[in-house]
């Protein structure tokens, strides 16, 4: 233990840990970033194959981000954001409107993922509440969901992980069986089927659409959970269902927004609108704590009312629309724009399926591979007929991740899921290097 790790371990208490753990292995003390490289005080790199919690879209300290945020922070820093405004968020929000599937066009601020999951919640419930429609307080939400960990965000999620202990906290949701491709239990595959798990919706909402507000979902890939991949399908459906029972489609795309399902925004595959959109992680590129709610002229309508009547949105985060973040989130927009990000990840997202099947095909613990533009996950398994799972207590994914450490590679399994979600930087040749070295640490781990 170096002497800043004796330092953390005396003041800091960190986030998902069992501080405990840290006892016999230390956290990594980072010193700088470049690319896709991090780099710790005794100058090793370790290749940030999940893009530091899925934040980061253009490589560490990358030098355009780093010169908008400069320029910004030598001219305002932060501003009040009621009754004042300022040209990086106005110009954000035009921005994103334009970009974000037809009809969102209204851009609310707040500061980080989960926050940006009350207020679509809150605006939904307020928005029945103020157009007469009292009886519809509630939300239904899927299994395996995450989508936050306040405690409305908690509430939503569907993770024991996360949320058992605090279950007498949390707001009653109606949930749903979500869909499971890997192991379907209608015997489909999910680049063919027609999504018939969603009967399970349909009868659900059938039975609840009067007292439902909203229905939350993470679209195409349920992340935390495993980054569980479905088809699109399902999103049309569930557009259609939502319409036809005037109950909200919220789409959390903290995780899937700014291009890693390929296309800009998740829902573009469906080419569906969602009444209400959530984005964080990749808006500032990985640089700055920012997220925003999107929403309809038809929500926006019902909360504008002379001040008497009371309808105003009374919600606020001290940092909203902060303009340093707001500043380096254009910019990234700038990188899409400029540099043809999506058509390049096209390309890198070919390869890596190709390389990943090849080198895994025949893999007696790999269950499946899976991959949804730039997020791809192998699911290990015990067994791959039954496709049966190791327990968590084995804790499978920490000693795989502990073994691709030492091979200057930082991993993040989710239980018995090893997932790339690379920066879209990486080039073919720091692909292939984060794919091999998953592969020997998973090999190293089973001794194969
Ligand atoms: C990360 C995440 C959140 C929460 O965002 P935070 O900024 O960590 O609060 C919510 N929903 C999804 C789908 C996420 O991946």
């Amino acid at each position: 233990m170096n002497r800043w790790q004796a330092k953390d371990r005396e003041y800091i208490w960190h986030p998902c840990s069992q501080m405990k753990d840290y006892e016999s292995f230390p956290p990594i003390v980072i010193e700088r970033g470049e690319g896709v490289y991090l780099y710790d005080l005794e100058g090793n790199s370790y290749l940030d194959a999940v893009s530091s919690w899925w934040v980061n879209l253009f490589g560490h300290s990358n030098s355009r981000l780093n010169a908008a945020l400069q320029k910004q922070a030598a001219s305002l820093e932060h501003a009040i954001f009621v009754n004042f405004s300022h040209k990086p968020a106005i110009e954000l929000a035009e921005r994103l409107v334009k970009l974000l599937p037809e009809g969102l066009t209204k851009v609310f601020f707040a500061d980080n993922g989960s926050a940006a999951v009350e207020v679509a919640l809150k605006l939904s419930f307020q928005y029945h509440q103020q157009t007469g429609n009292w009886q519809k307080t509630k939300f239904l939400t899927l299994t395996n969901a995450y989508h936050g960990e306040t405690l409305a965000a908690l509430a939503m999620g569907d993770l024991d992980l996360y949320s058992k202990i605090y279950k007498p906290l949390l707001l009653e949701t109606h949930k749903v069986t979500g869909p499971d491709c890997y192991r379907c239990p209608y015997g489909e595959t999910r680049d063919s089927c027609q999504a018939p798990c969603f009967e399970k919706m349909e009868a659900a909402v059938a039975r609840h659409h009067q007292e439902l507000c909203g229905i939350i979902v993470e679209p195409l890939i349920q992340g935390a959970a495993g980054m569980k991949i479905y088809p699109s399908v399902y999103l049309k459906k569930l557009r259609n269902l939502c319409n036809q029972y005037q109950i909200h489609f919220i789409a959390d795309e903290i995780a899937v927004g700014f291009g890693r399902t390929g296309e800009m925004f998740a829902c573009e595959h469906a080419e569906v609108t969602p009444d209400l959109i959530c984005l964080s992680k990749g808006i500032t590129a990985g640089y700055l704590p920012l997220s925003v709610v999107a929403t309809t002229e038809e929500i926006y309508q019902a909360f504008y009312a002379d001040y008497n009547e009371l309808k105003a949105f009374m919600h606020s985060h001290s940092y909203t629309g902060n303009p340093l973040a707001c500043a380096v989130a254009n910019e990234s927009l700038n990188i899409f724009a400029e540099e043809a990000v999506l058509e390049k990840n096209r390309a890198k997202a070919a390869f890596l399926t190709e390389m990943v099947r090849e080198l895994t095909h025949d893999h007696p613990y790999i269950g499946e591979y899976r991959q949804q533009g730039m997020v791809g996950a192998l699911e290990l398994v015990s067994n791959k007929a039954t496709k049966e799972g190791f327990e968590w207590q084995k804790r499978v994914g920490y000693q795989i991740y502990r073994r691709a450490l030492a091979k200057g590679l930082l991993l993040r399994p989710l239980g018995n899921v090893i997932y790339f979600m690379p920066p879209y930087v990486i080039t073919e040749t720091e692909l292939e290097f984060l794919v091999k070295g998953a592969l020997a640490a998973i090999n190293e781990y089973f001794g194969c």
